[in-house]
């Protein structure tokens, strides 16, 4: 996330220390709009019974209403300035746990038995951050890998608003893309509310946008081969302006023949472009490309 300075002093009343200088280069904006936060936790839809794992909780802005709603709140950080705060905030609160890491580099379960805490059988847990946005999509991706996945009922994440747009966009859209395709195959995708860059310290360049992604127990469309199903999907956005047939050309050793063989057995002309194919249409030409 871009912002117009990288140290500032916040607010006397609402600054996490005296003078705490905020790491852009860890997507350091901490959210000062009350009304804001209450929204992100509210569409988070969290209840007594349940774990969340807050990503990045920064200097505790929503950990705190989180902690009031929630059986128990796990907030993990990178920055090391940031625990000793962190510590002091939480010290009366025993169903908060605040673990010192990175998450590209921790599992949904490590997490969760580093922090002690017992998920109930088949239980998953519930993750929520305002992302810091240098890594939003490898860190969607990390979190949705079968082995975090399995794990995790909804993720209500803030994220910069043309990635919001772009994950939530469908076909014949000018923003669907790969990345559409990768989130929606997983999850119910619900855009929650839009946030101004006002509401942040320091304000970020760009707008803001809350996302409810709730994982599907099976995936949107039914493929035989996710990896190939996958592979079509990126190498027809990779050209995304060509016509499929030009896109696609040479996909799995197809000569032209045999591609348009393929169009014609998934009913797709050739001549489209990738944007406007859903994702049942990708999952047929994939069929039978690989047939
Ligand atoms: N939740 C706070 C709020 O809303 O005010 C802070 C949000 S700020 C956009 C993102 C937070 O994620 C920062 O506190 C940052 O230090 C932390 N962070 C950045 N990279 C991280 C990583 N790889 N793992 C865990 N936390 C990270």
């Amino acid at each position: 996330m871009k912002q117009q300075k990288s140290s500032v002093t916040i607010s006397r009343k609402k600054r996490p220390s005296n003078r705490f200088a905020f790491r852009k280069s860890l997507g350091q904006n901490f959210l000062r709009d009350s009304s804001v936060v209450a929204a992100i936790v509210e569409g988070a839809l969290i209840n007594s019974q349940d774990i969340v794992v807050e990503i990045g909780p920064g200097d505790g802005a929503l950990t705190i209403l989180l902690a009031e709603r929630a059986q128990a709140v796990v907030a993990l950080e990178i920055d090391e300035r940031l625990t000793p705060i962190l510590l002091a905030k939480f010290n009366s609160r025993p169903n908060v746990k605040i673990l010192q890491g990175d998450i590209m580099k921790k599992q949904i379960s490590d997490i969760i038995e580093e922090a002690g805490v017992c998920l109930a059988p088949g239980q998953r847990v519930k993750v929520l951050g305002n992302l810091p946005y240098y890594i939003t999509t490898p860190l969607l991706m990390h979190l949705l890998e079968v082995s975090n996945r399995q794990k995790i009922s909804t993720l209500t994440v803030m994220v910069q608003k043309e990635v919001a747009d772009r994950i939530a966009a469908g076909p014949g859209s000018r923003v669907f893309g790969a990345l559409s395709v990768a989130v929606q195959y997983h999850c119910r995708v619900e855009h929650l509310l839009d946030v101004s860059a006002e509401a942040f310290v320091p304000k970020p360049k760009v707008a803001s946008a809350v996302l409810r992604l709730t994982i599907l127990e099976q995936p949107s469309v039914k493929v035989s081969d996710e990896a190939a199903f996958f592979h079509t999907v990126r190498t027809a956005f990779g050209q995304r302006r060509k016509t499929l047939q030009n896109a696609l050309a040479g996909i799995r050793g197809h000569g032209r023949e045999s591609l348009t063989e393929a169009f014609a057995a998934a009913a797709i002309d050739p001549g489209r472009r990738a944007e406007t194919l859903s994702l049942q249409e990708f999952a047929n030409l994939t069929e039978a490309i690989i047939r």
